[in-house]
């Protein structure tokens, strides 16, 4: 049987990062790395459109969400400086885009994978390919992981990310383990996922893109909002501000989207008196084209009842007051998503009070440290989460291997 030091169970963005950790202060052949896929960071590939959004410049613990509150120690102590000088240690160099959001200068997330894959194996880090962990048992002073092959160590990191979209990691069964070793979970749903919206609504518009505010209502109470491409799909709603939007909505919902967010509705409606003056002959149904996307405009249009070639010079100013409050109060029924396929992240997990903050050491299993989506926080779209999964990497790895 082999023996380590570390064993770390998941290649994915926290566990390369705690391995690669710990590896620099162990030395060779000290740190395992397991993983159930037949390469390192399968899904690290696919973050950010395969452009990696690695963090973000405007890090700030309002941006999370679950356990969020006690994770404020870790936030100071990995701000987004450290962890850009981390990448830059790895030869790394990043950039950031006008909203914070930082990315590798190539904009390539195989870049990310090969700063941290490739220290890994600098490191002397012993990396087992199509090795799913099927159980931990702690023993005296040691662990042994029953996978493909037993292995021992006397330390183990829990680095085996959530249930979101599967098809990027093995069958993550980090939560039974973790369960195994004394820790409780919190009930999990999907996060940061398109919302479903009935077909008949979004299908006319599949594909369509525009920028608009949307706010999130529940029971009629506003839920959250924000502003931002809003992208039309069968039966979905996506962008990031509605995948954000998401992490709020528990059960039926609305969405209501004001395509003309930038004027009041008075400004709107004085606009729509101007137009009937200047293009008298303009068709009703086009009574929204010099506004926004055509097709977006004509279905909103023709859903208020401006339908046909009428001109709009034969509209009252009450209809022209209904032009406007349609446009900026376009009102869509919505549910969240149950579909773990679509989702960027796990809502849920492992409580941060079963953790040291500071080392991300288990307070249930001596030996034992959890990282990354594992634990019960999430971030909002744009670097957040995997911000997350490397300052607990760090710390996890840091504190394992002193
Ligand atoms: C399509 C997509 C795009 C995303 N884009 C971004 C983005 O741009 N920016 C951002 O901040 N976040 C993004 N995220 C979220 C981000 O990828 C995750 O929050 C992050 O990867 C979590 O890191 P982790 O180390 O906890 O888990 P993961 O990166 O998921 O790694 C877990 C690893 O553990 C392995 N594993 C699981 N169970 C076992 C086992 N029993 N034995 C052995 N191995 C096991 C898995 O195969 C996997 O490789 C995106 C997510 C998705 C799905």
């Amino acid at each position: 049987m082999r023996d380590f030091t570390l064993a770390v169970v998941g290649a994915g963005a926290s566990g390369l990062m705690a391995a690669c950790r710990a590896a620099k202060a162990l030395g060779p052949g000290r740190v395992a790395l397991l993983d159930g896929n037949q390469k390192p960071g399968k899904k690290l590939l696919a973050t950010g459109n395969g452009r990696c959004n690695l963090t973000n410049l405007h890090i700030d613990p309002a941006r999370y969400h679950g356990d969020a509150a006690l994770a404020a120690p870790l936030f100071s102590a990995y701000p987004t400086d450290l962890i850009l000088e981390e990448f830059a240690s790895l030869g790394l160099l990043t950039r950031a885009d006008a909203e914070g959001r930082v990315y590798p200068r190539s904009l390539q997330a195989a870049s990310v994978l090969q700063a941290l894959w490739g220290a890994c194996e600098e490191r002397g880090v012993s990396f087992f390919a199509d090795s799913p962990v099927a159980r931990i048992v702690p023993r005296r002073g040691d662990f042994l992981l029953e996978g493909r092959e037993p292995i021992q160590a006397q330390k183990c990191v829990l680095a085996c990310g959530g249930k979101a979209s599967p098809k990027h990691s093995c069958d993550g069964n980090g939560y039974a383990l973790a369960k195994s070793l004394g820790h409780t979970v919190t009930p999990l749903r999907p996060g940061l996922v398109p919302l479903a919206c009935p077909k008949k609504l979004t299908s006319p518009l599949k594909g369509m893109r525009t920028k608009a505010r949307a706010s999130l209502w529940e029971r009629g109470r506003e839920l959250a909002a924000g502003s931002g491409e809003i992208i039309f799909g069968e039966g979905t709603l996506s962008g990031i501000v509605l995948f954000d939007l998401s992490l709020h909505l528990r059960g039926p919902g609305e969405v209501v989207l004001d395509l003309a967010e930038e004027m009041s509705q008075k400004e709107l409606f004085d606009y729509l008196c101007q137009l009937q003056t200047r293009r008298p002959a303009l068709p009703v149904r086009e009574i929204f084209s010099g506004l926004v996307n055509l097709r977006i405009g004509q279905q909103r249009a023709k859903a208020l009842g401006f339908i046909g070639d009428a001109p709009i010079s034969a509209l009252r100013s009450a209809d022209l007051r209904r032009a406007a409050e349609g446009l900026k109060q376009w009102r869509l029924p919505v549910e969240p998503s149950q579909n773990w396929d679509a989702a960027q992240i796990t809502i849920g997990g492992v409580p941060l009070s079963e953790v040291d903050i500071n080392t991300m050491a288990s307070k249930r299993q001596k030996g034992l440290y959890l990282t990354g989506e594992l634990l019960n926080i999430h971030g909002d779209c744009g670097g957040y989460n995997l911000h997350w999964a490397w300052a607990t990497g760090i710390a996890a790895g840091r504190s394992a291997s002193e």
